[in-house]
Order: structure tokens, then sequence, then C-alpha cells
């Protein structure tokens, strides 16, 4: 076993990888614990940095030991410089990039770095490029921080039996998830009834719906609460980020579809809420700020102090919440119908919408195309059952070659799945 990994558990369906991990009260640390040793995927983009950000303020408690950028090398540089990084790798460098001795080249060298000991491996590889460094990481037994929702969406099944099979954990970093995971800590399972994801709605939340086949990417680009990169950005103004949460719920915290909601809530200040069988509503409350999230998966679960401002809410009243409309984000349903067919369906949503969204960044694809083309790969998609690691990515390529015919892209438009690299860290 490698000094990172923990025993291995008894598999079978009630163990939650998540739930199990977190009893009702976080063991204090020990003042003389060694600091635990990171390995961050996806290291200089907007979550990478935001990671970093928060490493540096607590020397004491993290220490980066590998590091994974897609292109940047600069950026990648400086996180050696900075921090002191042995292991690091660049998954596309450009061609005429002269590599450093010692940097790993290639996904295969982003999966070694996965699996090397360590603490937790935070995921913010954007996009599919993440799966197979994610399934490296829990194979060895490490637990994984995720910030990239597509993994659990496109192959939250395998995900989870890999996770039950070493024995590791994932922690969310998505600010809805860990809100979740906040609201449930200490709770019994069975007396939840909801999980509701709030939405801030989009650079489109007030938009009239008419006009939004014309949009551009430059307006779909004006998230109004968070700073995120240019993907996860375009599916807000789809909503099909809310639909990929749902899934990524799905898979997180074992909820049917029937029992997880939306709601939009346009401020961003109340990430998610729980409901218990009681009547009892939990929500978990804070400035939009994605180190809280960040911070509280790198460090298991342990609050470290002063990582935000806590939030004003008199200067942030009134909370307002109201439901989400069907006609203006029909993403939301796309996605929840492939979350419920399952299988392969949710992988197929998955690459559909990374293509489409690809291709609308690029001018190649209108916006209300976007859920159109998607919706339409799920209606097509087969239907299998427990799938397998290769089903999945059978049916990933599947919808891209789909969707690239259907938008007459340029032969190789589609590079960017589980075995690529899109996204921009
Ligand atoms: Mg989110």
């Amino acid at each position: 076993m490698t000094p990172g990994a923990r025993p291995a558990g008894p598999a079978g369906p009630a163990r939650h990888p998540l739930q199990e991990a977190h009893p009702l009260v976080t063991e204090p640390r020990h003042p003389a614990a060694p600091p635990r040793r990171v390995i961050l995927l996806g290291a200089t983009g907007s979550i990478g940095r935001q990671a970093v950000d928060v490493i540096s303020r607590f020397p004491d408690r993290f220490e980066v030991v590998g590091a994974v950028a897609r292109r940047d090398a600069s950026g990648l540089r400086a996180l050696v410089e900075r921090l002191g990084v042995s292991r690091v790798a660049l998954v596309a460098p450009d061609p005429d990039l002269e590599v450093p001795a010692g940097w790993g080249v290639g996904l295969e060298a982003a999966c070694e770095i996965a699996a090397l000991p360590a603490d937790v491996v935070c995921v913010a590889i954007t996009g599919a490029a993440a799966l197979r460094p994610t399934l490296a990481a829990l194979d060895a037994g490490t637990t994984v921080a995720t910030a990239t929702k597509e993994v659990l969406v496109m192959a939250g099944e395998v995900v989870r039996a890999r996770a039950r099979r070493s024995g590791s954990r994932i922690l969310p970093i998505d600010s809805e998830h860990s809100a979740l995971w906040q609201c449930l800590r200490g709770e019994d399972p069975a007396s939840v009834t909801r999980l509701i994801l709030t939405a801030s709605g989009g650079a489109f939340r007030d938009r009239d719906p008419a006009t939004l086949a014309a949009a551009t990417p430059e307006e779909a680009l004006r998230h109004p609460t968070w700073n995120m990169g240019p993907k996860v950005t375009i599916d807000c103004a789809t909503m099909m980020n809310k639909g990929l949460e749902v899934i990524e719920a799905h898979f997180l915290f074992d909820v049917d579809y029937p029992r997880i909601d939306v709601l939009i809530h346009p401020s961003s200040v109340v990430h998610s809420l729980v409901e218990f069988h009681d009547g009892a509503t939990k929500a978990q409350i804070g400035a939009p700020d994605r180190r809280v999230p960040i911070a509280l998966a790198l460090a298991d679960g342990e609050r470290l102090p002063g990582v935000a401002a806590p939030a004003d809410l008199a200067a942030l009243s009134p909370l307002a919440f109201r439901p989400v409309d069907p006609l203006r984000f029909p993403a939301l349903g796309v996605a929840r119908r492939a979350g419920e067919r399952g299988g392969v369906v949710p992988a197929i949503l998955n690459a559909a919408n990374e293509v489409c969204v690809g291709a609308f960044l690029r001018g190649a694809c209108r916006f209300d195309q976007i859920t159109d083309l998607v919706g339409e790969a799920v209606e097509a998609a087969p239907a299998v059952t427990a799938p397998s690691l290769e089903d999945v990515l059978e049916a990933d390529a599947w919808a891209r070659c789909r969707v690239t015919d259907a938008l007459a892209l340029p032969a190789g438009a589609a590079v960017g799945g589980p075995g690529g690299g899109v996204g921009a860290a």
C-alpha cells in the first residue's frame, strides 16, 4: 500500500464514500501533524490558482508534491519556483516549446503524478480530460477533491466503483456540492427529503428568451457573480451547468433525481440547501468565494481560519429565490432526462455539450443550438446498463462525432475527450 493510502473498506451498497468518511465530529488535528501532501491537477487554471492561494497561506498545513497543467509552461514553472514542487507535467504543451528536463509530458505523465503518494489530489482539469487522472488517484487510494463535475457526470458509476474498491474518497469543490456536504455532515441520510441546488441564472437570467439564439460568446461569458473558466461560464448561461450538477449530486450523495431540485438565487449567497423529513431546511451561506470549498476539501473537512470574509447578510439582503423557467433554460430538463436514463446517457450529454460549447466559443455554433444538439444526442443515446469504462469512452466518442458532424465542424475539432485535453489548464 502506498503511504498515502487508506486500508480498503468493506465493499457493498451500504457504504458511501463521502458520508462514511465524515462522522459527526471531525477529529481535531494533532498540532505536530505533518503537512497534507497535495497534488494539483489543472494547477494553472482558475480553480488551480485559487487552490495555490489557499495552500500558500497555510504553508505548515499543505505541501504540494505534484502539479499538472495543460499547456501553461510559464505558470507551471512559477509554481515550481514558488512552492518547490518536485514532480510536474504538461498534458499538451505547445509543439515548439522546449519542455524543461525532468518534466513529464502527456496524459500518461499526468496519471503517474495523480497516483503518487499523497493525502489529497485536487482535480481542477476542465471537462472529460480529467477522467483518467481522477481514476489514477482513486486507484492509488488517495482522496480526490474534485472541481470537475464532468467526471462524475460521465462516469459516475465507474468512479464510485473504483473508489469503493480502493477505499478512497471523493470530496466536492464545486460550491453547491460543498454546501450540500456541509449541510449533510452529521445528519442521518434517511432523514433527507430533498437536496436543493441554487443557481445564479448565469448571464441570461433576465434576458428575453426570444433573443437567445443570437447571443454571442462575449455576452454569455459575462457571469453576474462568479469569475470562472470559459466552459463553465457558458454552461451557466445555458444552465447546463446546473443540470450537470444535479447528476453530480446524485452520484456524490446517493440521492434519487426526483429528490434533487434547483432554485434560482441570483446573488449566489446561499450555496445550496438540504431539506429534512421533520420540516427543517439547512442552508450554507457565504460570499461567492471558491477558496472556502477548496480549503475545506483540501483540509479533509476541517475549517481553516480566515479563508474568506464571512457574508454580511444585512448588506446582502434581501435574499431572493425563484423557480427555474423551463422555457428559458431547457438544458436543465435535458440533463435531468439524461441522468434519469442513466447508463452511458450522462456521458453522451456531457460530451455533446463539451463539443457544442467549444464550437460556440469559436463562433461555430449558435447559442440555442447547444441545448438542441445535446438534447438530440441524449434522445438518440443507446441504453447500456452498468456501463464499463470502455462503454463510457465509446459513448463519449460517439457523441463527439455526432455533434461534430451535425455542426459540420472540421475533422479533429472534437478532440478533447477523456483521451485528450480540453480546458484552461
Ligand atoms: Mg457550481
